[in-house]
């Protein structure tokens, strides 16, 4: 089973337009500075993780309260068949199912859209593939985000890909190469970073888009995309 950090019990704004619950699983494989997990990605913050059967009894108990389910990290698919037997408990019950992914598993996540595991998956895109491991502090082949892109876009279930804009680390030149990249997509959403706490601050420093330079982002993306939203 998968190993859960954190559950919130309540969401209204985690699975668009549903009530959710949001699980949290433990462990990520990418290393991003503005990471507002850190204690689901540093293994020595990790605590003791929830069982799975008590988080699926507690769904149990929401069921015709709840519509569904966000699961998010962390990196849910690092967990890969162990992922997949939690969401088809999850299933069983009748809920709704949203993955948020960093789209490192594209196998994983084809296999779980095929067998309609999840109904809305959520992918960030972090930079353009050739910024993949400064940003995200990793070493990536960036042939499994490309072909997670091409799953997901041609998927049947509902979708969005998201970046968190960060001056500091996405150039204008970045955000329209990621534009190229998801030429043709269904939805894309720009999030504003919210300085809190994060894996690393310091590498942050002037790294805050106002609400205008993210407008301008956004105007560039609907190029590209049908609908861009900002969060
Ligand atoms: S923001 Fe980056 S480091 Fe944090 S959970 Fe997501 S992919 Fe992992």
């Amino acid at each position: 089973m998968i190993p859960i950090g954190g559950l919130q019990r309540f969401s209204s704004i985690d699975y668009p337009g549903l009530l959710c619950a949001t699980i949290f699983t433990q462990g990520c494989n990418f290393r991003c500075p503005y990471c507002h997990n850190p204690e689901l990605v540093k293994k020595d913050l990790f605590r003791p993780p929830l069982s799975c059967t008590e988080v699926i009894d507690f769904l149990k108990s929401r069921i015709n309260k709840l519509d569904g389910v966000c699961v998010t990290g962390g990196e849910p698919t690092i967990h890969g068949q162990n992922l997949k037997d939690f969401l088809e408990e999850v299933k069983k019950l009748g809920l709704l199912v949203k993955l948020d992914t960093n789209g490192t598993n594209p196998e994983l996540l084809e296999e779980l859209l095929k067998k309609r595991c999840i109904d809305y998956v959520a992918m960030d895109v972090k930079a353009p593939l050739s910024g993949y491991a400064a940003v995200t502090r990793s070493p990536i082949d960036t042939y499994l985000i490309h072909e997670s892109i091409r799953i997901i876009m041609n998927c049947t279930q509902e979708y969005e890909f998201r970046t968190t804009v960060i001056k500091s680390l996405l150039t204008r030149d970045d955000l329209g190469q990621i534009g190229i990249l998801l030429k043709g997509a269904r939805r894309y959403v720009l999030q504003r970073f919210v300085s809190s706490r994060v894996l690393d601050l310091e590498a942050l420093n002037d790294l805050l888009c106002n609400e205008y330079e993210v407008e301008q982002v956004a105007e560039e993306m609907r190029n590209y995309v049908e609908s861009v939203a900002v969060r």
